[in-house]
C-alpha cells in the first residue's frame, strides 16, 4: 500500500502527473523536442517571474549546487552555513578544490543578513552561497533583506540553493536579483526526482566563462551552448521533462501567488498545531512555508508514531541528523491540500492520543 509522503521530498506526486512519465519516447535532437524544451522555459520564467536564462539538469540538485562552486568562484566563496545543506555546499566547493570561509550559526537559526553585509565588504570574496530553506532545520533565510544588500556588491555572484522552496515558496527572481539559483524536481514541483532545474543571469554567464577548470557536466558553457538551440547536453530524462511540462500547467493553472498562499496556510495550519501540542524548533519568524520542524517536547518516539502512520498509508520525517527523535518534520509542500494536512494531524493526535 503506498503511503502519502509529507516528507521534504520526494514529495507526493499526483497520479496524472505520474502517468506523463510513461509518454512515448522522442530524440533528443528532434524538432519535437526543442518544441517541448521551449515551452517548459518560457513556462518557468512566468513561474519563477524571471527574464533570466533557465538550465534543465538531469541530475538531482547537488549537481546545480556543484554547478555553481564550479562555474562562479574564482577568488573565494563565502558561504552560510545553518544546518545540513548549508553544510553540505561550503563541503561542496572545498571538494572542487575552491576557497571559501563560511559564516556559520546554531541549528535553527537564521543567517544575518548583517553578518554577509560585513563579511562581502572586506572585498574578499567573489561568490555567495546561500540557502534560502533551510531543510534540516525549517529555517527559511530572509532572503528578500538580502536582496537590498546584494545590491552593494555588484562583483559578488549570489548563488541561491532553493531546492526545498522553489515551486512552493514565492521567488521573484528578477526582482530579488539572484544571479543563481537551482532546485530539484522532487520537492515543491512534485514531480519524481531526476531532474533539476537552475536559472542564472548574464552576469553569472560571464563570470563563468573567466572561471577555468569548469569540468563538462556541469561547465556552464556547455549548458549555454545547447540551451541557445532549445536542447540540453546530453540526453536528459526525457520522461521528466514531458512531466514537467504538464506540471507547469497545473502551477499555472492554480497561479503562482495562489500556489504560495496554499502553502502558507499549510504552513500556519502546522504550525498553529505545532504550538499547541509541541513547540517550533526554528527561531520565531524564520519558519519555512514548505516545511515545519517541530521540536519534540513530549518526547515521543518519533519512529513508533512512523510506524502507526504506516498503518495509516502516511509518512513523515524524522529530525536530521543529530536532530533525530529531538524533532521531526512535517512537509507541507507540492500538490498537497489544507484537507490533507488536517487528516494527518488528527492521525497524528488519535496514535499520540493528545
Ligand atoms: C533536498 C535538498 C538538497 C539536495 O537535493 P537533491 O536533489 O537530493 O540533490 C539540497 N538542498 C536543500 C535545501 C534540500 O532540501
Amino acid at each position: 500500500m503506498h503511503k502519502k509522503l509529507f516528507i521534504p521530498g520526494p514529495t507526493e506526486v499526483r497520479e496524472d502527473v505520474l502517468k506523463k512519465l510513461s509518454t512515448p519516447q522522442i530524440g533528443h535532437r528532434s524538432a519535437e523536442f526543442q518544441q517541448l524544451y521551449s515551452s517548459i522555459v518560457e513556462k518557468l520564467k512566468k513561474v519563477l517571474y524571471t527574464d533570466n536564462t533557465i538550465i534543465l539538469s538531469t541530475s538531482s540538485g547537488t549537481g546545480l549546487m556543484e554547478l555553481a562552486t564550479r562555474n562562479f568562484i574564482e577568488k573565494r566563496a563565502l558561504g552560510t552555513i545553518c544546518g545540513a545543506f548549508s553544510d553540505r555546499w561550503a563541503k561542496i566547493a572545498k571538494a572542487n578544490g575552491k576557497q571559501i570561509d563560511s559564516i556559520e550559526v546554531e541549528w535553527g537559526k537564521h543567517i544575518p543578513t548583517e553578518d554577509i553585509e560585513k563579511e562581502l565588504s572586506t572585498g574578499k570574496y567573489d561568490c555567495l552561497l546561500y540557502t534560502h530553506n533551510e531543510t534540516s532545520t525549517g529555517v527559511r533565510n530572509p532572503i528578500e533583506e538580502l536582496a537590498e544588500v546584494m545590491k552593494k556588491f555588484p562583483d559578488v555572484i549570489w548563488c541561491v540553493d532553493a531546492v526545498s522552496s522553489m515551486g512552493g515558496d514565492l521567488l521573484k527572481l528578477d526582482e530579488l536579483g539572484v544571479d543563481f539559483i537551482c532546485t530539484s524536481t522532487q520537492k515543491a514541483f512534485a514531480l519524481p526526482s531526476g531532474l533539476a532545474i537552475g536559472v542564472l543571469t548574464d552576469k553569472a554567464i560571464q563570470k563563468s566563462e573567466q572561471v577555468p577548470d569548469k569540468g563538462y557536466y556541469f561547465s556552464v558553457k556547455t549548458f549555454m551552448k545547447y540551451s541557445e538551440r532549445n536542447q540540453t547536453p546530453t540526453t536528459p530524462a526525457i520522461p521528466h521533462l514531458f512531466a514537467l511540462d504538464y506540471q507547469l500547467d497545473r502551477i499555472l493553472d492554480e497561479g503562482m501567488e495562489n500556489r504560495y498562499e496554499r502553502h502558507k496556510q499549510m504552513a500556519e495550519f502546522v504550525r498553529a498545531w505545532a504550538r499547541q501540542n509541541f513547540d517550533l524548533f526554528p527561531e520565531p519568524g524564520y519558519e519555512s512555508v514548505t516545511l515545519t520542524t517541530i521540536a519534540n517536547t513530549r518526547a515521543i518516539s518519533v519512529a513508533d508514531l512512523n510506524k502507526q502512520l504506516a498503518g495509516r498509508n502516511k509518512t513523515i520525517s524524522n529530525g536530521y541528523g543529530n536532530l533525530k527523535e529531538k524533532t521531526f518534520r512535517i512537509a507541507h509542500m507540492g500538490d498537497m491540500t489544507l484537507d490533507d494536512i488536517k487528516e494527518l494531524l488528527n492521525d497524528i493526535e488519535e496514535i499520540l492520543q493528545l
